[in-house]
């Protein structure tokens, strides 16, 4: 018998200035990690006095702020060779014509894609990748996230073998993992799973109380797939015609109809042709959002509208999409091109990083504010705002944005750290 690992001792993090996002910012702040949670918070002084003996590491020139949330991510795709942008169907033609030599070099891709993440500040990653392949690289990357493992009905004969199939990878998936690192799954988008088998597959992961992530409302191409059945290339783009567009109404609603939608799911980009009834559709059914506005821009899709959707309570979060797609796996960058996208403000532009991640993704309780409680996931970040500053949030999240992610911390593990603590 082998004896219990000794549980890691307690240790302080303070750093200049703590913005908890959930509370007001506190300046010489700390907080008390135990286990892997924050058990206190407070001015150093204060916690130190009180738990005298415990190891300070601690931050004077840097802000702590709460670990990015990626709310939709792939893995697998790597930086320099991108497919064309401009038009979403050419580019998802040239995606798919590549996939066979892609294979070749996946797991280094989401190795590195997982890493960039890490190093720009992000705790939890929520990956896409078909049948789950990325799972291992972000397993063994000290993130805590989810995998949607897509699927693709055109490749088996009924929609019961298409969902089978995932489901049974789904729950091998799940064995022996890390804690914090989970395995779900996806509908990867109107065009490319018919309308019976993403409904089986929506059925029985809510059923079982899973989530689901899904693409929608993406291109002008799927609008008009979904609406017309005619998406300038979209509707074969396997190879195989897929017959069952051509619905007459909006991908919302079309996916709605279908039983896509419901609190556990978490739609990405919602970028091209979402309407005032589709907002509604999307409040109504509680359904989560994450917004990836660089990609969006690359594939010439529009401007998810993210002010009137966060209006009418839909939540939201962030997301890079992969780097065939966007240019980093920077979180921050991506929130900081939203906030100027849409002119929001920097504490809106920190909770859409991180808190309104957590919530669009169900784990709010867990992560996304520096709280009692939670997991103690931060970022330390150079960047020292002076008291009475206009806004401590913006100019923090533009250096993070910006490369100044020093120190990376995921439940209580710093997973990144370029600096001595005292030295900062
Ligand atoms: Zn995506």
């Amino acid at each position: 018998m082998t004896a219990p690992a000794p549980a890691p001792q307690p240790v302080i993090f303070a750093a200049g200035l703590v913005l908890p996002v959930s509370a007001p910012p506190i300046r010489d702040g700390a907080l008390l990690v135990e286990n892997g949670r924050i058990a206190a918070i407070g001015p150093l002084a204060e916690i130190g006095r009180d738990n005298p003996g415990v190891e300070v590491r601690f931050f004077p020139r840097y802000t702590m702020i709460p670990g990015a949330v990626n709310a939709h991510a792939h893995l697998g795709f790597r930086r320099g060779d991108a497919p064309r942008g401009g038009s979403f169907s050419a580019w998802v033609k040239e995606l798919v014509s590549r996939l066979p030599e892609k294979e070749a070099w996946t797991p280094e891709a989401a190795r590195y894609s997982a890493r960039e993440a890490v190093e720009t500040g992000t705790t939890f990653l929520t990956d896409s990748s078909p049948y789950g392949e990325c799972l291992p690289q972000l397993a063994e990357s000290g993130l805590a996230g989810t995998v949607y493992a897509e699927f693709f009905s055109f490749q088996f004969d009924t929609p019961e073998e298409a969902v089978d199939s995932v489901e049974k990878k789904v729950l091998a998936l799940r064995e022996g993992l890390p804690p914090r690192v989970g395995v779900e799954m996806s509908v990867h988008a109107p065009y490319t799973v018919d309308p019976e088998s993403s409904h089986l597959a929506a059925t029985r992961a809510r059923e079982r109380g899973d989530r689901l992530s899904i693409h929608l409302s993406e291109s002008p191409e799927e609008v008009e797939s979904v609406r017309e059945g005619t998406g300038r290339g979209l509707e074969d783009i396997f190879g195989v015609r897929a017959d069952w567009g051509g619905v007459g109404v909006s991908p919302v609603r079309y996916a709605e109809r279908i039983g896509l939608l419901w609190p556990g799911t978490i739609a990405a980009h919602l970028a091209t042709g979402v309407s005032e009834e589709d907002i509604e559709i999307l409040a109504q059914t509680g359904v989560a959002a994450a917004h990836c506005p660089r990609s969006n821009e690359y594939l010439g899709c529009g401007v998810s509208p993210v002010p009137e959707m966060l209006g009418r309570g839909v939540r939201v979060g962030m997301g890079t999409d992969g780097l065939w797609s966007s240019p980093s796996m920077n979180l921050f960058e991506e929130t900081l091109f939203a906030v100027r996208l849409h002119g929001f403000d920097g504490e809106t532009g920190l909770k859409l990083a991180t808190l309104f991640g957590a919530r669009a993704l169900g784990i709010e309780e867990e992560t996304g504010s520096i709280e009692v409680g939670k997991w103690a996931d931060f970022a330390v970040v150079e960047a020292a705002p002076v008291e009475g500053g206009e806004s401590p949030e913006m100019e923090v999240l533009e250096a993070a944005a910006d490369g100044g992610v020093a120190v990376t911390v995921a439940g209580g593990v710093p997973i990144y750290n370029r600096v001595e603590d005292g030295t900062g």
